[in-house]
């Protein structure tokens, strides 16, 4: 009987826990024995009862809760060829040569370099006689399938990751309850939300709830100019009978000499110049908790489904795949390629190279 492990890694989101269950029960359905490992890579490295069979019970009500039930960390261990070494000893121990792993760019690259080194993790387990041959011949393969579980929808090749339409729905309710407040009182707010590489979830936010200004990333504020810009947009807003005015701001919001634009100057400028009686919101991680949305549950479900189909399709020639969304359809894309792809966006917001950053997110949207 195959035996497919899933776990989720790195920063959590919500829709994770609807991974996890998707694929124990589908695992399950096409006759696997489906296996969770604890606490992510920290869980691999550990072994023992952080690697444990789940059965369809295991999962109940599991759709519906936030965050990640079967834990994640940060594993320092998984970094080196040590750490990953026994975490192979742990795999074959449980009888698992397929993992399925839910996280963000940094856990996705782990997956691949564990699966690119196990061949001669194996042969090593082998030559200190850690296993015998007839085990090492068992498992000289070692099957990767990658699902994007990110807030930022931050993920190269793929529409939208899981859990990032949560967060923008959080993100929304928040706006919501500021703006009652801050009509009631006339109000400025300046709300800061995640996004350190990744303008998506101001942007989105921005335009659900009708903001006055939005900052983000990839598109820096003119020095000299954005000042002018924001006071007389707020201004004719507030001519036209608006009694309150929305500043949303990314993590990574920065003006055109790549200074950091924070909430706290936006708000100094709106009392000087506009003289409005402004209050700074930061959002921080009631973004990330919470239930998902009906949307990543069903994103989850379907992923989570596709990504055992995959594990069960891979041969050692195919590249891993990394399970996506494009166009609304699911998709499997070349695992590494994505990451690569992902770094590249990043390195380029970095290196503020952002018309070169669009065009590498998505060349048909570049302008
Ligand atoms: P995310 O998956 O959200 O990007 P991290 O970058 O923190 O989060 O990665 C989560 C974990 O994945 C790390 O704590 C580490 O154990 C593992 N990991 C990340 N990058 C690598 C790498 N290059 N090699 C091996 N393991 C890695």
């Amino acid at each position: 009987k195959k035996k497919i492990a899933v776990m989720t890694s790195g920063g959590d989101s919500p829709g994770m826990n609807a991974v996890v269950r998707a694929v124990v029960r589908y695992a399950i359905h096409r006759g696997c024995d489906a296996f969770a490992i604890y606490e992510g890579y920290e869980g691999l490295v550990q072994g023992g009862d952080m690697i444990r069979q789940m059965q369809w019970g295991d999962v109940r009500g599991w759709l519906a809760e936030g965050g990640t039930l079967i834990g994640t960390a940060r594993c320092m261990a998984f970094r080196e060829r040590a750490g990953r070494l026994r975490a192979a000893k742990n795999l074959i121990a449980a009888g698992i040569d397929s993992l399925i792993v839910c996280g963000g760019d940094g856990s996705l690259t782990g997956a691949d370099l564990f699966r690119s080194e196990w061949p001669s993790l194996v042969q090593e387990l082998e030559d200190t006689q850690a296993i015998t041959k007839e085990t090492a011949d068992l498992y000289r393969h070692l099957t990767i399938v990658g699902l994007v579980g990110s807030i930022d929808n931050d993920m190269s090749s793929t529409d939208v990751t899981i859990g990032a339409f949560s967060s923008l729905h959080r993100i929304c309710e928040s706006v919501d309850s500021i703006s009652s407040t801050a009509i009631s009182h006339s109000r400025a707010f300046v709300v800061e939300v995640m996004g350190r590489h990744c303008g998506w979830l101001a942007v989105l936010a921005a335009l659900a709830t009708g903001a006055d200004f939005v900052f983000i990333p990839e598109k820096p504020a003119e020095v000299g100019k954005w000042q002018d810009e924001m006071c007389n947009a707020l201004q004719t807003f507030r001519r036209l009978g608006k009694r309150k005015s929305i500043i949303i701001v990314a993590e990574g919001a920065i003006d055109s000499e790549l200074k950091p634009i924070s909430a706290e100057d936006i708000k100094n400028l709106l009392v000087d110049r506009l003289h409005l009686d402004t209050r700074v919101t930061t959002l921080g991680h009631v973004q990330r908790g919470g239930v998902p949305c009906a949307y990543d549950r069903m994103l989850a479900t379907l992923q989570g489904v596709d990504a055992v189909d995959a594990a069960l399709a891979s041969t050692p020639e195919t590249p891993s795949p990394m399970i996506a969304i494009n166009g609304n359809k699911i998709n499997r894309k070349p695992l590494m390629e994505a990451v690569k792809l992902t770094h590249q966006v990043a390195e380029a917001i970095e290196a503020k190279k952002f018309a070169h950053a669009m065009e590498l997110r998505d060349p048909e949207f570049a302008d």
